[in-house]
């Protein structure tokens, strides 16, 4: 078999492996799908009692005793005319109340603070490893695989870091309201990324290590370069795209209360049944194109990424050069998947999202690129770019 050859192979069985063991984990989780609510149609009249509004329109007492902060069972004789709420506010916050209900009644309050649990371990493990520069290619590959089956295959598609956002401009957008646990989820993703520069994408997000595994299945043994042809994209045109996709995305889900990534979320490979043939297009078509391109998803598309590119801005631990030890081979710049490390080693005013992989780390051969705390150096004038007068004099001594 060719190396070209047996890229593709490896490709098939991967997915081949994702897809059909996502499926027995899901019917083994089983659950409600995580979708929005829907807009329901309120029987309501001044004379009901609210135990007949109740069984009428199927809510749960819950919803009820929510909305009329009901004390006893007898209160659900009173009438809907003495609550002392006018009917369109009753139908309002009934509303409100039936979406956070749905909400919480999709979730596997079992799995999600077991996913949690296991997230900090893992990103522990590679925090450790990426700062002692312990993540060799061969290593690397083995932690994505685990990433992709562990919080993937095994623990679904949801939460992940890209459904917070995107779940909550969703439903604020159709209903008005925020599912208070998914804020905090949201809230504990960027203080990740906070902490550690994109650590969550890098080594915890079910679907980006799927997308990094599939790039490097396409890597040569050091992952210094493609075994079949790899590009690097302008991060202009990838970010032009995410922002845009992103109003896009955000317009419809305010003006026409619909989610439009849902037809076609890549997360849904962790959960085959859900997805429709635009999706599976879509999908796939994502997943082939990782391949070639280091994490097509999240630089063109993904919401959190986007949110995550403004938070690690501000990282705590990053990648960093010592311009004392670093010798301008440029090593790492040709290792990194993406323009990331070409704008971080010539401190550029845009530096593209850094994933945190290390391979910059790895290749260096003086090891002067470190995963560290503080702010980035400046390099010293002239010690990548030819200084204007230098140009000049150069091209006249030729
Ligand atoms: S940017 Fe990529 S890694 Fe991060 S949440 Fe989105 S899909 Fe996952
Ligand atoms: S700069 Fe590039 S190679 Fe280095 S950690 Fe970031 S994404 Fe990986």
């Amino acid at each position: 078999m060719t190396a070209k050859t047996r890229v593709f192979f490896l490709l098939s069985l991967l997915l081949i492996t994702v897809i059909g063991t996502s499926h027995i984990s899901t019917k083994i989780w089983g659950g409600k799908p995580e979708k929005l609510p829907n807009d329901i149609e309120l029987v309501l009249s001044p004379e009901m009692s609210l135990k007949e509004f109740g069984q009428k329109n199927n809510l749960p007492n819950l919803v009820l005793k929510k909305v009329f902060q009901l004390q006893q069972k007898q209160d659900l004789q009173k009438k809907l005319s003495e609550t002392g709420i006018a009917l369109a506010d009753i139908e309002r916050k009934i509303k409100k109340a039936a979406a956070l209900e749905e909400e919480h009644q999709s979730k596997n309050w079992i799995k999600i603070p077991l996913k949690f649990g296991l997230w900090f371990l893992f990103l522990g493990v590679c925090f450790y490893r990426i700062r002692k520069g312990k993540i060799g290619s061969r290593t690397r590959k083995i932690l994505y695989l685990v990433a992709v089956l562990l919080f993937g295959v095994i623990l679904g598609a949801d939460p992940g870091p890209m459904g917070t956002i995107k779940d909550a401009i969703a439903l604020y957008g159709a209903q008005g309201v925020i599912f208070p646990p998914r804020l905090v989820a949201m809230i504990v993703f960027l203080l990740l990324v906070l902490l550690a520069n994109k650590f969550i994408c890098g080594w915890g997000c079910q679907l980006g290590t799927l997308q990094d595994l599939i790039f490097r299945l396409n890597r040569n043994k050091q992952d210094s370069k493609g075994i079949l042809p790899q590009f690097k994209p302008p991060f202009i045109v990838t970010n032009t795209l995410r922002i845009i996709f992103f109003f896009a995305f955000t317009l419809v889900a305010f003006a026409w209360a619909a989610d439009i990534i849902d037809p076609v979320d890549p997360f849904k490979i962790f959960k085959p049944a859900m997805i429709k043939p635009l999706g599976w297009g879509f999908i796939l078509g994502i997943l082939l194109l990782s391949l070639f391109i280091y994490r097509p998803w999240c630089h063109c598309f993904c919401p959190f990424g986007l949110a995550g590119w403004f938070v690690e801005k501000i990282s705590i631990f990053k990648v960093q050069v010592n311009y004392d030890t670093c010798v301008a081979c440029q090593a790492c710049t040709k290792a990194c998947p993406s323009t990331a490390m070409e704008a971080i080693l010539k401190k550029e005013k845009t530096i593209p999202d850094c994933f945190s992989c290390g391979s910059c780390i790895d290749v260096c051969p003086t090891g002067s690129v470190q995963f560290r705390a503080g702010q980035r150096e400046k390099p010293p004038a002239g010690k990548f770019y030819i200084a204007k007068g230098e140009e000049d004099r150069d091209n006249a001594l030729r």
